[in-house]
């Protein structure tokens, strides 16, 4: 005996990111570096001083505080969650739902629809251009049917893109104008030259979203937080479960912020290798992508891109196979990992080719 789901629900598939068990992983955009053990260490102190018995801090007060002096803004512009996938969540809850939209511009992650649809959001995937930059025309077109919440992705998850901050102005711009609210998912944000942090204000419907998942090397900790106008977070508050982050996570996240030096020196570890991997790119028969995160989409010039892929796998190397995604026939795309990992991604990528 079942019970049916919401109609809608039943139409809808899980997200999956297959794992196999290899030697080298390069499929999920992880670090490939755990956390600075000096934060190890002192967050395994600070859990003996755990209020157990009572709830957490329901505001975050300590965390806010602190992610605030980071970015420069005060407490009441941030608004924290349980990775950068519940702020998203928060979002579509305050200003999504039932009779409203949420435009993407595809390819990109594909939760954004995901999550607009578990919370009953209509859903219009608009096009990015054929570089897999952002089309302004594009923009202009799909704001004019009114849409509550704009989503862009920056770097872009799959394909790599930045989108520039004056283009990012330019959305939010014309979203004012159309009364939608612009979220620009920066989980890759650290590795890219520019954000849309600084066009945070009061004045503007944008909020920027932020996780520690990636550069901070803390995908188990789930902690994300939000970039935003005051009243912006104030709606969010209103639509989160009562306590939803946990002591640990505040305390994790409050801790790791006394140890920026370390995770910019992460940061800069990678970049360094995209740029190696990047360039040895250029030499081999495939097309690649500009990236400005730690993640390169390429396609061979010649064979299938799901034939690349199981050669990779089979000579010990995951990476992740977008071969079958719309609009991404025949692509694959690698996470940067260690020195180690990218040479042996490299060199079963020159056998395999
Ligand atoms: C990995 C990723 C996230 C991370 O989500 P968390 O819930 O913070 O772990 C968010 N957005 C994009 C585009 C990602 O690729």
């Amino acid at each position: 005996m079942t019970v049916a789901p919401r109609d809608d629900l039943a139409l809808m598939d899980g997200y999956h990111s297959p794992q196999l068990d290899v030697a080298v992983r390069l499929n999920t955009n992880e670090s490939p570096y755990g956390p600075p053990e000096a934060w190890v260490d002192e967050l395994a102190g600070a859990l003996g001083d755990v209020a157990w018995n009572r709830y957490p801090d329901r505001e975050a007060t300590a965390l806010r505080e602190a992610l605030a002096g980071h970015h420069g803004t005060t407490p009441d512009r941030v608004f924290v969650a349980n990775g950068s996938n519940e702020v998203l969540q928060s979002v579509l809850l305050a200003y999504g739902g039932p009779g409203r939209t949420a435009v993407t511009f595809e390819p990109t992650y594909a939760m954004h629809s995901q999550i607009a649809k578990v919370t009953g959001t209509a859903v219009v995937q608009a096009e990015r251009a054929d570089d897999f930059t952002l089309d302004l025309d594009e923009v202009d077109r799909v704001l004019a049917d009114g849409p509550a919440v704009v989503f862009l992705c920056s770097p872009d998850n799959p394909t790599g893109r930045v989108t520039p901050p004056e283009q990012v102005l330019r959305v939010v711009d014309a979203s004012t104008a159309a009364g939608a609210l612009v979220v620009v998912d920066e989980a890759y944000g650290q590795f890219a030259a520019s954000t849309a942090l600084d066009l945070v204000d009061d004045e503007r419907p944008l909020l920027v979203t932020r996780t520690f998942s990636k550069t901070w090397a803390m995908a188990a900790g789930r902690l994300g937080y939000g970039i935003a106008p005051a009243w912006v977070v104030a709606e969010l508050e209103k639509v989160v479960l009562p306590y939803h982050l946990d002591a640990v996570s505040q305390l994790a996240g409050r801790l790791a912020l006394g140890h920026v030096d370390a995770m910019e020196a992460r940061v800069e570890q990678i970049v360094a290798e995209r740029e190696r991997i990047v360039q040895a790119l250029d030499d081999l028969p495939v097309h690649q992508w500009p990236t400005g995160a730690n993640f390169i989409l390429f396609r061979p010039d010649e064979g299938r891109g799901d034939d690349l892929w199981q050669a990779l796998v089979d000579r010990g190397v995951l990476i992740r196979n977008c071969a079958s995604w719309p609009r991404l026939a025949d692509c694959v795309r690698v996470t940067v990992g260690t020195p180690e990992e990218n040479d042996r991604f490299l060199s079963a990528l020159k056998e395999s080719l």
